[in-house]
């Protein structure tokens, strides 16, 4: 009789976005006529930028020759990525190259890192969150050492240091789903917190490309201390449309060090390595490929246009809501609106409001935490076309 891993037991069941798309089947059965516009998603939508799609090209036909063949390549990515992402973005952060690890994407970073820590920590996660980090701490058998960090609207929702002892911090910033970023002062808190009490602070940055304000970070080792405490995670997802194509990072400076139950100190760069030899055989070539053409000039051009496109469309939802009187916060260096229900609604209650007279998708806040309770997200990843007709529907409304 083969057990089951019970942990998976204690997982909450996500109803979220089947029954967003349940509810969004409903209604338009109703009523075929009514355009809906999904403002809900958090996927691209804009194709590939040329500059990544000619390097991709070239890279299939490469591997169709007998010079230009590959088979596995390192485990830990290629070397011309790794340069590339260096130069890039850590040149003058001290980051070395056999400090990063290229993966297919933070989603599986953000949750295989858990193998390299011990179930005894206590885990500080915040509450709204992406759920990735909740449900893979409670699958390596973690739940009940989760602390939450409630992200609040009375503190601008960042949240405060952690009240007890805690080993762990996992922090995301801009973030998911509230679109705040955090200023280098207070983030400086969470590193100094983490010096403090030999914690370690795991950074997802997956959204750092749609910063535009000064003060705050685009990784956490600008954080003076960080390089000692911080693993952080990106990805091409979101900043080069990559959601499909698969690629990201993981960076684990040597100077990051776990303990072992006997006090010992660990590099967790080392153990990273090993987990990763041993259970990933590497990101594509041609995918490693196109993602060091987002790095060419032509490459960071385009990309960062199809962003400022995307910024474009938040800076509509968010002033055009806010002229229609609502309570918004995100938006300025993320894709994500946190947008507040009127009249003490739940967030349920505005979403099915929305829809039913708008015709309009979002997101419902509680599905992100019980702290997300009375918002609603969305997201500027639809076209420009969709974002001013759903502020035309709001304002008629509203
Ligand atoms: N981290 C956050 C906060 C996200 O919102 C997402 C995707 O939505 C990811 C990580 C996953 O990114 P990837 O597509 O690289 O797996």
């Amino acid at each position: 009789m083969a057990n089951i891993n019970e942990n998976f037991l204690k997982l909450e069941e996500s109803y979220l976005f089947s029954t967003i798309a349940k509810k969004v089947a409903e209604f338009q059965k109703k009523h075929p006529d009514k355009k809906i516009i999904k403002l809900g998603i958090g996927d691209v939508t804009k194709p590939i930028v040329p500059a990544v799609i000619e390097a991709l090209h070239k890279a299939v036909d490469e591997i169709g020759t007998i010079e230009g063949f590959k088979g596995y390549g390192p485990e830990q990515g290629y070397e011309f990525l790794r340069k590339a992402i260096v130069e890039n973005e850590y040149k003058t952060l001290g980051i070395e190259l056999d400090e990063i690890f290229v993966s297919d994407g933070a989603k599986c970073d953000c949750g295989n890192i858990v193998d390299i820590f011990g179930n005894n920590n206590k885990v500080a996660i915040t509450n709204p969150v992406y759920p990735v980090y909740v449900d893979t701490n409670i699958m390596s058998g973690k739940k009940e050492n989760i602390v939450y960090l409630p992200v609040l609207e009375k503190n601008n929702f960042i949240p405060e240091l952690p009240k007890e002892r805690v080993d762990i911090i996992y922090l995301c910033f801009p973030n998911n789903p509230t679109g705040m970023a955090i200023s280098k002062e207070e983030l400086k808190k969470f590193v100094d917190y983490a010096k403090d009490n030999k914690s370690i602070i795991l950074y997802d940055a997956a959204y750092e490309a749609f910063i535009t304000e000064g003060n705050i970070a685009h990784s956490i080792y600008e954080i003076e201390g960080a390089r000692d405490v911080a693993i952080e995670f990106k990805s091409y997802s979101k900043t080069a449309g990559f959601t499909g194509l698969r690629c990201g990072y993981v960076v684990i400076p040597k100077s990051v060090k776990g303990y072992s139950q006997g006090g010992k100190k660990f590099e967790m760069n080392k153990l990273w390595n090993r987990r990763t030899t041993t259970k990933f055989n590497g990101t594509a070539y041609i995918i490693q490929k196109a993602a060091e053409a987002v790095y060419s000039e032509k490459g960071k051009e385009q990309v960062k246009a199809n962003i400022k496109d995307y910024l474009e469309n938040a800076k509509i939802i968010k002033d055009g809501l806010e002229e229609a009187g609502f309570i918004v916060y995100g938006g300025i260096n993320s894709p994500y609106i946190w947008l507040k229900a009127p009249n003490n609604m739940s967030s349920w209650e505005f979403f099915d409001e929305l829809l039913e007279k708008a015709n309009i998708v979002g997101t419902p806040g509680i599905g992100f935490g019980s702290c997300g309770e009375g918002f609603l997200r969305l997201t500027a990843f639809g076209t420009k076309e969709n974002s001013i007709e759903a502020i035309k529907r709001i304002k008629e409304l509203y």
